[in-house]
């Protein structure tokens, strides 16, 4: 037995590992089966190109073995091996100083160590008072034992070893002892290497299976290996190879808690300038936990790193779901410096672009099919649109305006539909929306009896995408339907003929504005249509916007939502009651037409409540007795 000294200017550096990486314990499996992993693909590739000769490689596995008893774990490999040298290369130099390194950098910034990769071997003494490795090389190198127990000292000697590839054997630290518990490692290997390269055993299982033929045909027990992976997820494959059907089964595969289907699914594919493979899922919008859970989730050449893609996926694109895998992703490194990272800007950029493209061909080829989607992704695009100028470009060709009617046009058709009838006198194209059909549905009426076209625009959003949009569409105004009067939402020139004087209406507005509270309402006399209601309340667009805008973030408008609701209270001095209002010599039946003619303009507007809705149904009770 020979002994050495791994090379140290830490001392004792075993100590440290333990403490840098406390939350991050558990990685110390995938680190070794990545080691497996890369053992068995060189090994592959050798045999590829003919270094191999004779080494049968097919069906090769890694397994992991638990013995509880003797407190040990195994990580069994078929891969290329070591021989004594390269223990001593690889394992005592390289692999050391890369640990070594690792702790160097992060040991003044624990929160910097985001725990992914870099530490690699050396991470089993986390969770190992004693690592041995057995190995044997693909060549005919005899097999040697490689053991340390954590202090800088270790030895070598022959092994008996006969098959090639090598076995890691940890014995764990009494503190470690959670990861002896069969469920634990379960947890780990689903976590972290459920779509591993290698197939992976875990133990046995039993399964039923069809014997013979016919009416001879019976169920028969049968154990066989228990592999806990699929080396084949449908990222790596080629787009053109998978069917719809195949995107919505790994969809289940990679949530399996999730009942929803996916809306659609975007395949990403690139080897230039940086490597990224990935299936990213527009979800249908749902409240549930399992929404919050089931996030997109970042593999490097197939194992799991992270489900935290922050700075990776532009913020928007984070509701959406799905994988994404690249090994130029930088991980040891803090998220500050990753979000300034240049490669990953790139991927941030690429994957916007894609969802763009795949949406915009979405629409052009079914969009039937797109708009009954619409309601499900609108606010993912919305958030896009305010947050990325390039998206926001993109997306002019397939974000939808639906009307109250349930028609849905782009931005462009919605135009070109709007302007016979909606251009004010001024050459403003006058977009007329609703934020809910329900509240808002005698104002909408009005529109429509003039025969205009009212968007529903709901998101809560909204305010600050038609800010947006009035900026980058010239001569496009969007005005609520119940911001004003109708007449003067989209301003015309033609004047309407009052069948009141000047006179008169000086005489009535004090009367009206005597009636209604004064610090909320301002009482606008107009000579509307006489079939128009004879009172109005409407909220004006400018404030309630900006007010909107402050209360859902941004804007500048700070503090705008602390300000007094204000209203106008539109009078149609052509309206019959109006007459009658103004000519009524008993001062008692005056008040009472201009209250009740009050309050169900307030009702219209969902603004009557408490007293004044109470005294207001007792009042209308007394007026059909
Ligand atoms: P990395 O995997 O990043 O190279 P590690 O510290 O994980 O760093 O491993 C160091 C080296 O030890 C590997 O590059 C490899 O040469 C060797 N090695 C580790 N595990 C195995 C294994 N199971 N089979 C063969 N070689 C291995
Ligand atoms: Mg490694």
């Amino acid at each position: 037995m020979a002994k050495g000294n791994i090379n140290v200017s830490v001392e004792n550096i075993f100590p440290l590992i333990k403490k840098f990486l406390y939350s991050d314990h558990e990685i110390f499996l995938r680190e070794l089966i990545s080691n497996a992993t890369d053992a068995t693909s060189k090994l592959q590739h050798l045999a590829s190109i003919g270094e191999a000769k004779g080494v049968e490689i097919e069906n090769a596995q890694i397994e992991i073995k638990i013995d509880k008893e003797a407190k040990k774990i195994h990580i069994i490999d078929q891969g290329l091996g070591m021989s004594e040298e390269e223990v001593e290369k690889y394992i005592n130099q390289i692999a050391f100083s890369g640990a070594e390194e690792f702790l160097d950098k992060y040991k003044d910034n624990e929160s910097g160590i985001i725990g992914h990769f870099g530490l690699g071997f050396y991470s089993a003494f986390m969770v190992a008072e004693r690592v041995d490795i057995i190995t044997k090389s693909f060549t005919d190198a005899a097999a040697v034992k490689w053991s340390c127990d954590g202090s800088p000292e270790y030895t070598i000697e022959s092994a008996d070893k006969t098959s090639r590839g090598t076995e890691i054997i940890l014995h764990i630290a009494e503190d470690s002892l959670e990861f002896l518990e069969e469920s634990r490692i379960n947890e780990l290997l689903s976590k972290y290497n459920r779509f591993n390269q290698v197939s992976i055993k875990f133990g046995t299982k039993e399964i039923t299976e069809k014997v013979g033929e016919g009416d001879d045909a019976k169920d028969e027990k049968k154990t066989v290996d228990n592999i806990v992976n699929n080396t084949k997820p449908a990222w790596i494959e080629k787009p053109s190879d998978l069917k719809s059907e195949d995107y919505k089964s790994f969809y289940r595969e990679l949530y399996p808690s999730q009942f929803e289907e996916p809306l659609f699914s975007i395949h990403l594919n690139v080897d230039y300038p940086f490597n990224l493979t990935g299936i990213l899922y527009f979800p249908k919008v749902s409240q549930s936990m399992d929404m919050q859970k089931d996030k997109i989730q970042l593999y490097q050449n197939q194992v799991f790193v992270t489900d935290n893609v922050e700075g990776i996926v532009p913020d928007f694109l984070q509701m959406l779901k799905g994988v994404i895998d690249s090994p130029d992703i930088p991980l040891n490194v803090s998220r500050s410096y990753l979000q300034a990272d240049a490669a990953v800007k790139k991927i941030s950029g690429y994957i916007t672009k894609k969802i763009a493209d795949k949406l915009a061909s979405l629409y052009k080829s079914d969009k039937e099919d797109f708009e009954s989607k619409w309601d499900d992704i609108k606010v993912i695009i919305e958030y896009g649109m305010l947050s990325d100028d390039k998206f926001f470009e993109k997306a002019t060709k397939f974000t939808l305006y639906p009307t109250v009617d349930g028609k849905y046009h782009t931005i462009d058709a919605l135009k070109e539909s709007l302007k016979d009838n909606q251009t004010d006198k001024d050459g403003n194209l006058i977009v007329l929306y609703s934020s809910n059909k329900e509240a808002q549905h005698s104002y909408i009426e009005e529109a429509k009896k003039k025969g205009y076209n009212v968007v529903l625009l709901d998101s809560p959003i909204i305010s600050h995408l038609i800010q947006k949009l009035e900026s980058s569409n010239e001569n496009v105004k969007f005005t609520r339907v119940d911001s004003d009067f109708i007449d003067n939402l989209i301003k015309k020139d033609d004047t309407q003929i009052s069948k009141l004087s000047d006179e008169e209406k000086d005489k009535l507005k004090p009367i009206i504005e005597g009636n209604v509270p004064k610090e909320n309402y301002t009482v606008q006399l107009e000579a509307l249509d006489s079939e128009a209601n004879p009172f109005t309340v409407t909220i004006p667009e400018f404030m309630r916007r900006m007010k909107e805008m402050s209360a859902t973030g941004g804007g500048g408008m700070f503090g705008m939502n602390n300000m007094p609701e204000m209203y106008n209270l539109v009078i149609n001095t052509n309206h019959e009651l109006v007459g009658s209002i103004l000519v009524e010599s008993d001062e008692e039946k005056q008040k009472g037409l201009i209250k009740q003619a009050f309050d169900l303009a307030r009702l219209s507007q969902n603004l009557l409540k408490g007293e004044d809705l109470t005294s207001f149904v007792k009042r209308s009770y007394s007026l059909i007795k």
